[in-house]
C-alpha cells in the first residue's frame, strides 16, 4: 500500500475495479428510486420482502415509544433490555438450540465467534469462497489458517490431518456470491470424525431455506453435534439489522464471556430487536413468501437457460450470472439500467478474478411480472455484450460493487 492516494485510486479505476455507491432515495423493494431514477431492482438480500414490511415498521414504532431509541450501554453493562432478551428467546426457538446471542450485525458475530473459540496454536480451516468477515475472522483469530478447496469434503480432510490444536472449520452455509449450498452432511461428517468443530453462517439460509425458514441446518436435518456453531444474520431475509449465534448453554456463555465484539460493544436499539421479532413471526407463518420466491426462483431459472444465460448451481434465491470480466459485467449491467433495471455488477475481490457476475437476487416482494421483465431485458441485453466485446466501457460510469 502507499500514501499515494490518487494513485491507488486511478490504478484501482484504469482495472475497472472502482466501486461508487447507488443514492437509494426510495425504501427497499423491488421497485426503487436511485441516483433520481426509478429502477425495478434485483439485487438486495430482502428475499422475504420484510424491509419496508408494515407491521415491522409499526413494531419498531411501537417499540421505540415503549423502550426508547438507544441501547445505552454494552449488553454486560446495563444495554441487554428486554427485547433483546426476547428475541435471543425467540431464535434458539427457531434453531430449536437452547440458546442464542444477538449481536450488532453478522460481521461482528463472525469475529466474535471465531476469535473467542481458537487461538494461537488452533487451527481454522475454510472455504476458500467463505465470506469476507469469516476470512477476517480466521486471520485476526492468530490460529492457524488454511482454506480449503470450495465445497470439498476431501480438500478439507486433506487439511484435518495436519490441523494442530483444536480444529474450527467454517463455512458459508449458502454461498453469498454464487447462491450455492454447502454439502454440510459431507463436511460435518469429515470434521466429526477428526473431532473438529463446524461452524456454519447462513446469513442466506435462514428465510429461504427449510420446512419453517429455520435454513440450511434444518434444511438438511442436521443436529447441534453436526454443526455446533450456528451464525444467522438479521439484514438478509428478516429484513431489519444484526446477527445472532445458536448453540448449546456452555457455547454462548464462552461468547459472552470471551466474544470481544460482543463485549466492547454498545447493544443495538431495543426498538430494532422489536421489529425483528414482528418480521421472525412474519417469517416463520408466511409460508405463502417462500413458496412464492421458490415459483420466481423455479421462473428464472427457466426463462434464463432459454434466452442461453450462464447460470450457477443455485436453488436459492442468489441467482448469479456469470460473465467474466469486470467491464464487460459493468456493461451489462449499464445497458439493463439503461432499460431501468437494476442489477449489481461484483467484481474481484469480492469474487476471483475472472468471474466477475450479475448477481441477480430475487425476493417473495417481487411478482411474476416482474421477474418477466427482468427476462426480457436480459434477452435484449446479453446479446449486445457480443457485440461490442472489443470497446471498453471507459465511457461508462462504473456504479456497481
Ligand atoms: C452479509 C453477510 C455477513 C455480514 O452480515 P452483516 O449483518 O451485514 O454484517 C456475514 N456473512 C455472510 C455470509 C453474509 O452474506
Amino acid at each position: 500500500m502507499s500514501f499515494d492516494l490518487s494513485a491507488r485510486l486511478a490504478a484501482r479505476r484504469a482495472e475497472h475495479l472502482y466501486r461508487q455507491r447507488p443514492l437509494l432515495q426510495s425504501p427497499q423493494g423491488p421497485e426503487v428510486i436511485v441516483d433520481g431514477k426509478p429502477l425495478l431492482a434485483f439485487c438486495n438480500n430482502d428475499y422475504m420482502g420484510l424491509a419496508n414490511h408494515p407491521d415491522v415498521i409499526a413494531a419498531w414504532k411501537a417499540g421505540a415509544e415503549r423502550w426508547g431509541v438507544g441501547g445505552g450501554a454494552s449488553h454486560l453493562v446495563i444495554g441487554h433490555s428486554t427485547p433483546h432478551h426476547e428475541l435471543e428467546e425467540a431464535l434458539a426457538d427457531l434453531t430449536g438450540r437452547p440458546r442464542a446471542l444477538l449481536f450488532s450485525n453478522g460481521y461482528m458475530a463472525n469475529l466474535g465467534a471465531v476469535t473467542a473459540l481458537v487461538g494461537q496454536g488452533d487451527t481454522v480451516l475454510e472455504d476458500r469462497l467463505n465470506h469476507a468477515s469469516l476470512l477476517d475472522a480466521g486471520l485476526l483469530s492468530g490460529a492457524r489458517f488454511s482454506r480449503y478447496l470450495h465445497n470439498d469434503p476431501d480438500s478439507l480432510n486433506t487439511r484435518l490431518e495436519k490441523a494442530v490444536g483444536d480444529t474450527l472449520v467454517v463455512t458459508d452455509g449458502v454461498f453469498s456470491m454464487d447462491g450455492d449450498i454447502a454439502d454440510l452432511p459431507a463436511l460435518a461428517k469429515v470434521a466429526k470424525a477428526k473431532s473438529a468443530w463446524l461452524m456454519v453462517d447462513d446469513a442466506h439460509g435462514f428465510g429461504p431455506l427449510g420446512a419453517t425458514g429455520a435454513g440450511i441446518v434444518e434444511h438438511f436435518g442436521l443436529s447441534m453435534e453436526d454443526v455446533p456453531v450456528l451464525i444467522g444474520t438479521l439484514g438478509k431475509s428478516f429484513g431489519t439489522a444484526g446477527a445472532f449465534v445458536a448453540g448449546s448453554e456452555a457455547l454462548i456463555e464462552t461468547l459472552i464471556q470471551f466474544a470481544r465484539p460482543y463485549i466492547y460493544t454498545t447493544s443495538q436499539p431495543p426498538a430494532l430487536a422489536c421489529a425483528t421479532l414482528k418480521s421472525l413471526e412474519l417469517l416463520r407463518t408466511e409460508h405463502w413468501r417462500r413458496a412464492h420466491l421458490q415459483a420466481l426462483i423455479k421462473q428464472f431459472r427457466e426463462g434464463a437457460r432459454a434466452i442461453g444465460l450462464e447460470l450457477m448451481d443455485s436453488v436459492t434465491p442468489i441467482q448469479p450470472i456469470l460473465i467474466g470480466s469486470s467491464d464487460r459485467a459493468l456493461r451489462l449491467s449499464q445497458l439493463l439500467r439503461e432499460r431501468g433495471l437494476m442489477v449489481t455488477a461484483i467484481r474481484p475481490p469480492t469474487v476471483p478474478s475472472g468471474s466477475a457476475r450479475l448477481r441477480v437476487t430475487l425476493s417473495a416482494a417481487h411478482s411474476e411480472a416482474q421477474v418477466q421483465l427482468l427476462l426480457e431485458a436480459l434477452e435484449q441485453c446479453y446479446p449486445l455484450l457480443a457485440l461490442d466485446s472489443n470497446s471498453t466501457c471507459e465511457s461508462v460510469e462504473p456504479h456497481n460493487a
